[in-house]
């Protein structure tokens, strides 16, 4: 049987109990003394394994520590962190499922309103940079005891990075947050060492071998880069050393370079430890941690999670009702899209659960209240990168690419969607289950390689709308991005109009796109709009390129140059030049085309505006199309924000 529980619908309110420990009284339910860890997040408390500092605890739960979670703490003093007491092992600290920065700024440097991760979306409900802070609370509620960092802040702020909301380069977070260690990745293994070898006695000093942790070294001058050109990067030990905190601080040739040599030490089989000297200390990182396997994988989603928000809680957790019918099938993606850090922090290689083990999640939320038979995801990163690997262990050992589908699929790339189809058969002819769709992304360039895949996704699994992501038309800007080509994106859109009408739908495709990505200019933009507007395309929701850190991108818009070929790039950092390419896209708008007539102005196409049938925008006077009909009620082949290619 499932070691998943879930309450039935007739039952009571999900009583405390099955939830980690928050509170002394909890502490005192369970008739425990002390707890072993205790993890504080960042995010509210939902007991669920899309919730990454919340699967780290019941995974060291699960392997016999008393663990303890305290969400969202009052950061002014440090009563709130010590309400369990102080833990016997360790304190582990996340800033949550997202960067805090990200989390509460939007690419414009507003503030978000709703915070996806609070009850009721309320806002501060955490510091900026919590895991600093966090960290500094840690350390006066409990000196001595080892502090280890943790989740998607941590990792990715692990070297020296590019930080958009100060527009500064910030040292590594370890050395700010002054904590023991950094574990970078996915955190399950490194976290489960880390316990046991505190467990068994050994000093956190002494814990310097862990693979997927980062510590401090205090005396770095043995690591300065060897003067050969050729290895300069690489000690006699093999350790790569990055240019220094200084040197990209003060170079952005160096932070490209840094950039680009940290790159190609992220796979788990092959990447060497890194060093990076900041002033007189060093931050030291151990190569990655190795991939889950499938039965590591199954037995983590196997853990008791309640599936629900705390019992504590009366309003809902925004990030939460969108993911509770929901199930993950694997991690990792081997896409390397240069503005997303997926790779950087999940690994490239693919590591899924077994088709059984997603059953027993599928049966045990059709036993949820509140479930009507609707699954409304089973994906992940990549819905179909599902089983997908490289053709054999010694091949992906040795690979140092960045991508396996960038600049073409590799051929070597297992490209079976056949467990995904087989998987999929298997979640609908569940019983109670009516519903099951495919919400993840969708990588086009691969889909596109299994006709029957598509044939499957239009009859079953798409709503009537099924959102993918080409991000932008033009060659030169996929190709800075590392996506596949726009006649990639045509071809599967046809492909599923076809097999749409086959199955006798009437379905349409939510293409998503990024402005303001390096390499695009207002040019390039005004190109997009051209394209949209020739497919009648009408976005929703644009992306704004937000530069996070430590993805390839970010180090293109903070240099200028492509770490990866030195060549220089362009970036749009003026936020009203990045308003402007917006408002371009959102062409059929009224409230952008003022934006949009600037941008066109500004670019030398005043040719755009006026009421050919070519044109963008209207002119600023007369808002009315050549037809005379209204500029943006046109007669028109789809409706808006949706593409549907004729058959
Ligand atoms: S050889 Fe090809 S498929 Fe294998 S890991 Fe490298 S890029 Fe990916």
């Amino acid at each position: 049987m499932s070691l998943v529980q879930i309450r039935r619908k007739d039952a009571p309110a999900e009583p405390r109990e099955r939830f980690l420990p928050t509170t002394a009284a909890d502490l005192k339910e369970r008739g425990w003394s002390e707890i072993d860890i205790l993890i504080i997040t960042g995010d509210a408390y939902v007991d669920h394994p899309a919730f990454g500092p919340v699967l780290i605890a019941r995974f060291l739960e699960g392997r016999g520590y008393k663990v303890g979670l305290i969400a969202q703490p009052n950061w002014t003093d440090v009563n709130d962190i010590s309400r369990l007491g102080r833990p016997r092992l360790f304190v582990g600290i996340s800033a949550g499922n997202l960067d805090s920065m990200l989390n509460k700024l939007t690419a414009q440097k507003k503030v978000r309103s709703e915070y996806q991760y609070s009850p009721g979306g309320k806002p501060n409900q955490r510091p900026n940079r919590a895991t600093i802070v966090y960290s500094n609370l840690a350390r006066r509620a409990f000196p001595g005891l080892p502090i280890v960092l943790g989740g998607i802040e941590a990792s990715l702020r692990r070297i020296a990075h590019y930080d958009y909301w100060s527009d500064s380069v910030r040292r590594s977070v370890l050395l700010d947050a002054k904590a023991d260690l950094l574990v970078f990745g996915m955190g399950e293994r490194p976290a489960w060492e880390i316990a046991r070898r505190l467990d068994a006695g050994e000093p956190v000093s002494a814990l310097r071998d862990i693979r997927g942790t980062a510590h401090i070294k205090n005396n770095p001058v043995e690591w300065q880069p060897l003067a050969d050109a050729k290895s300069r990067y690489v000690t006699d030990g093999g350790i790569v050393v990055l240019p220094s905190y200084e040197e990209v601080k003060a170079d952005k040739r160096k932070f490209a370079e840094m950039s680009r040599a940290f790159q190609f030490e992220t796979n788990a089989h092959n990447g060497r430890p890194l060093l990076q000297v900041h002033g007189d200390q060093a931050v030291y990182f151990n190569p990655p941690a190795l991939p889950l396997s499938q039965a590591e994988m199954d037995a983590l989603y196997d853990l008791p999670f309640v599936r629900k928000q705390h019992s504590s809680y009366s309003d809902p957790v925004p990030a939460f009702e969108t993911v509770k019918h929901s199930i993950v099938t694997m991690r990792g993606c081997f896409g390397g899209c240069t503005f997303c850090s997926i790779t950087e922090h999940e690994g490239r290689i693919i590591q899924s659960r077994s088709a059984d083990s997603v059953i027993r999640e599928v049966r045990a939320l059709s036993r949820m209240d509140g479930f009507r038979g609707t699954i409304s995801d089973v994906g992940g990163p990549t819905a179909n990168m599902y089983q997908m690997r490289c053709k054999d262990e010694k091949t992906e050992s040795a690979c140092r690419r960045l991508s396996c589908v960038h600049p073409g699929v590799c051929e070597n790339l297992v490209t079976d969607h056949d467990p995904l189809i087989d998987l999929l058969r298997r979640v609908r002819s569940e019983k109670g289950i009516k519903k099951v769709y495919v919400a993840s992304g969708i990588r086009y360039d691969l889909a596109e390689r299994s006709p029957e895949f598509i044939r499957e996704l239009a009859r079953h699994h798409t709503g009537g709308q099924l959102s993918v992501a080409p991000e932008h038309s033009n060659p030169d800007v996929l190709k800075k991005m590392k996506k596949p080509g726009i006649e990639s994106y045509e071809r599967f859109a046809q492909a599923f109009c076809n097999a749409s009408e086959q199955a006798g739908k009437e379905q349409y495709l939510i293409p998503y796109f990024i402005t303001g990505h390096p390499g695009s200019t207002l040019k390039d933009t005004i190109e997009l709009a051209v394209y949209l507007k020739r497919n009648n395309l009408r976005p929703r929701q644009v992306q704004d390129f937000i530069p996070t850190p430590m993805a390839i991108a970010t180090a293109m818009y903070y240099t200028g140059l492509d770490p990866l070929t030195g060549e220089p790039v362009y970036s749009a950092t003026d936020l009203r030049e990045k308003r402007m390419m917006k408002a371009l896209i959102f062409w059929w708008d009224e409230g952008n085309w003022p934006l949009a007539r600037e941008a066109l102005k500004k670019a030398g196409r005043g040719d755009l505006i006026g009421r050919s049938p070519h044109c963008l925008v209207p002119p600023e006077y007369g808002l009315t199309s050549p037809g005379g009909g209204s500029f943006n009620k046109g007669p028109r082949r789809a409706v808006k924000g949706r593409q549907r290619f004729r058959a």
